[in-house]
């Protein structure tokens, strides 16, 4: 049974604070709020509570599972060494969406780092998930909190539809600010590298750091390089129906996605188009979302896992996205797009 916790991150409830840190220590698995996306969390020194989240997910025990900390102190329970480098970006990014890898202490389980020696690590920016970890009084081991290979849920409502009977509780909290993944960086590596883009983006590392560069496996289809980042290999993020990317200048993003929602009205398959507020008015065909101002990727970033979860409720059978330049947020957000299309993209006006 998964008891349900509305807390307000404003007024956060400490006797139901104390009860879910209480579940976590205990070895339970909670779903809570993070800025990025929710989490489904559960202790990170328990043996046998990364196999609950597996389950819980269905998620491949070979892809690895990111540490939540309240504090350094935490860190230091975890690992033995943080290189100068890694100092410098939690200085600047923590709290926040930044994982970095660390080399692990055997107080953490192998399963949680899928036997990798590295552990990833990461301080939340968001009231109700540091509570949670301080009154847990352990890190806690979460990854996103969907079903495996489906996009993750920045809402509650979406953990609720999901996850009601997985879990031991779920807290009832904000929509999540950033609405996308953390970004997960190896810095024991020469140069640093992102291994998988996300909230913080390569600009903004390139401030503090002297190099940083993406791996080079990510996003390639072609399967001649293996992603560093187990996660990156599997199929992510995908609603049921076909999820066709489109690339290019906007405007004949528009032509292409039109002449497309078209045929497939014509064709009586029911399609969604996920566009900009810059080209929805011209939509004709189809049911038609904007993700926001293509001048705003923040604004993108956060209602994007939204829409994608939106098609399945609406039973899309096909989706049409306009894709955005590969720079800063638009990185991540092509990151995600392209996995939840598996590669089905169509260039526009090549
Ligand atoms: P999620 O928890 O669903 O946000 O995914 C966590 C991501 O971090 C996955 O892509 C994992 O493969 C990656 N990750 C976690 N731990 C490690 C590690 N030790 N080395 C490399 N990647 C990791
Ligand atoms: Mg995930």
């Amino acid at each position: 049974m998964t008891i349900l916790y509305t807390i307000e991150s404003d007024h956060i409830d400490e006797i139901k604070m104390q009860e879910l840190g209480r579940i976590i220590r205990e070895g339970g698995t909670v779903i809570f709020p993070t800025e990025t996306v929710y989490g489904l969390g559960a202790n990170a020194f328990c043996d046998f509570a990364a196999d609950k989240i597996y389950m819980a997910k269905g998620r491949p025990s070979d892809n690895p599972l990111i540490v939540h900390i309240c504090n350094i102190e935490q860190l230091n329970q975890i690992t033995d060494i943080v290189p100068k480098k890694a100092q410098a970006l939690m200085d600047k990014f923590w709290p926040g969406p930044l994982t970095l890898l660390f080399k692990k202490k055997d107080t953490i389980s192998d399963r949680i780092t899928s036997n990798l020696p590295t552990v990833a690590v990461r301080m939340p920016d968001s009231k109700i998930a540091l509570a949670l970890i301080e009154k847990a009084g352990v890190p806690i081991a979460a990854p996103s909190a969907n079903l495996s290979g489906k996009p993750s849920p920045t809402r509650a409502e979406h953990v609720i539809h999901d996850m009601m009977g997985r879990v031991d509780a779920i807290i009832k909290g904000d929509d999540c600010r950033v609405g996308l993944e953390s970004t997960v960086i190896d810095v024991m590596h020469d140069p640093p590298v992102i291994l998988r883009p996300g909230g913080i983006t390569l600009e903004q590392i390139a401030e503090v750091l002297d190099s940083v560069i993406y791996d080079p496996a990510l996003d390639r289809y072609d399967g001649t390089l293996i992603p560093k980042s187990p996660g990156q290999k599997y199929t992510h993020y995908s609603p049921i129906g076909q999820v066709i990317l489109f690339s290019g200048e906007s405007g004949k993003m528009r032509e292409c996605i039109s002449k497309e929602a078209k045929s497939c009205v014509e064709a009586s398959k029911k399609v969604m188009v996920i566009g900009t507020n810059e080209n929805v008015e011209n939509y004709k065909d189809g049911i038609i979302f904007s993700l926001g101002s293509r001048t705003n990727l923040e604004e993108i970033s956060s209602n994007l896992f939204s829409l994608l979860i939106k098609a399945d409720q609406l039973g899309a059978e096909i989706i049409l996205i306009e894709g955005f330049s590969e720079t800063g947020l638009g990185k991540t957000i092509m990151n995600r797009l392209k996995k939840a299309s598996g590669g089905t993209i169509i260039r526009c006006g090549d």
